[in-house]
């Protein structure tokens, strides 16, 4: 028997643009789970894609999505890994945030919990991610595949951070 892999990460997809071969944003979450595996990365469940609103200046529409994936990779070369497929997808860098990306792939959460680099260490990262607590267009996807999934920081599940999200008046992201 072969033992399961040691790594295992929520991950979120966001995709506001499309893309010249796979088409609408949905299609470009759809190819990048096929990216993950094809990268190696065993994915073990993938969330129905939600269409959320726009964020910041952007004026595209998001498609949005979560997805659990696990291997050997610790948290900095799992995000060098997906820094690298929102590459190959197209996205420029260009220091600048809320703009139109084709793809955006974040490490929620991580099986091992805690993981913060050391001033000035690249890539910058920071798990659990910092924001996603704030965030619908996370948390929505995630509950549909890890509702039982503890946050390490907050000791709360990724249900009820939803919960208390979407129990509150609807802000602008
Ligand atoms: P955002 O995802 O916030 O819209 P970017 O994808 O441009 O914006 O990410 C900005 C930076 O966030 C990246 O350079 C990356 O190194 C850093 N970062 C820190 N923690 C994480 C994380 N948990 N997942 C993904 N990126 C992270
Ligand atoms: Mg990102």
């Amino acid at each position: 028997m072969t033992a399961s892999p040691p790594q295992r990460y929520l991950i979120a997809l966001g995709s506001n643009v499309r893309h010249a071969r796979h088409g609408a944003p949905a299609a470009v979450l759809r190819a990048a789970v096929r990216a993950l595996a094809a990268q190696g990365l065993a994915v073990e469940a993938v969330s129905p894609t939600i269409a959320s609103a726009p964020l910041g200046p952007s004026r595209r529409r998001y498609a949005n999505a979560a997805a659990i994936v696990a291997g050997d990779l610790m948290p900095p070369a799992l995000l060098l890994l997906l820094q690298r497929i929102e590459h190959d997808f197209g996205r420029v860098r260009r220091g600048q945030r809320w703009r139109a990306r084709t793809l955006d792939l974040d490490v929620i959460l991580w099986s091992g919990g805690v993981w913060r680099q050391a001033p000035g260490a690249t890539p910058a990262l920071r798990v659990p991610h910092p924001e996603y607590r704030k965030r619908t267009f996370v948390l929505t996807p995630a509950a549909a595949i890890a509702p039982g999934w503890r946050d390490p920081e907050t000791g709360l599940r990724i249900k009820h951070h939803n919960a208390r999200l979407t129990r509150r008046t609807p802000r602008p992201r």
